[in-house]
């Protein structure tokens, strides 16, 4: 039986948008279509967004949205850049182009207030069947946390942050 998941990573280690990027992977081996929105744009280039250059007929990527609100100098701007990523993000999920769409740290939008949380579950519940949804990102709400089918806490035990080593070239970007 055929059945279009909705996956979540949350928690607070290393490892939510990687294992996202893993399902992509996956996906593209075997010939689904892919597209990844991603919701806050670091300041680094990253090398996924690099690689996946090479995947450019099979994954399409739109990087979206702000830096992180904490660096932010215009909240407003922010706001409207965040809702102008949901939009898009919300019509890629409509288009019934995708078998699988990956939403890059997507809880931030609702944890900040950033977009309405009901017009997030609304998208969700009235996806395409068959289309598989991955959602990345720290402090999912209880309400994502319900409407997805399959959720993977990802826990600290160690980081080397904590004991002062900077992010590492293919590590963590
Ligand atoms: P990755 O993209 O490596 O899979 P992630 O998506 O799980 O990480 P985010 O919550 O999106 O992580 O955080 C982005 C960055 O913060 C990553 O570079 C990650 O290594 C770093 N990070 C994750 N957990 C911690 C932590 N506990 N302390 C400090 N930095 C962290
Ligand atoms: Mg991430």
């Amino acid at each position: 039986m055929k059945k279009g998941l909705i996956v979540l990573h949350t928690g607070n280690g290393k490892g939510k948008t990687t294992a996202a990027l893993g399902i992509i992977l996956r996906s593209v081996g075997h010939n689904l279509k892919v597209c990844m929105v991603q919701f806050i744009k670091g300041n680094w280039k990253t090398g996924e967004i690099e690689a996946l250059k090479s995947f450019e007929n099979k994954v399409k990527v739109y990087v979206s949205g702000k830096g992180f609100t904490w660096e932010s100098k215009n909240i407003e701007e922010d706001i409207e850049a965040a809702q102008d990523a949901w939009n898009l993000a919300k019509t890629v999920i409509d288009s019934g182009k995708y078998n699988l769409v990956v939403l890059d740290e997507l809880t931030y939008l609702i944890k900040y207030n950033f977009v309405k949380e009901e017009d997030i579950l609304d998208a969700l519940n009235n996806k395409p069947k068959d289309l598989h949804i991955v959602i990345t990102g720290r402090n999912a709400s209880e309400k994502l946390i319900e409407v997805a089918d399959l959720v993977s806490e990802v826990n600290v035990l160690k980081h080397p942050y904590k004991e002062g080593i900077k992010a590492q070239k293919g590590i963590e970007f």
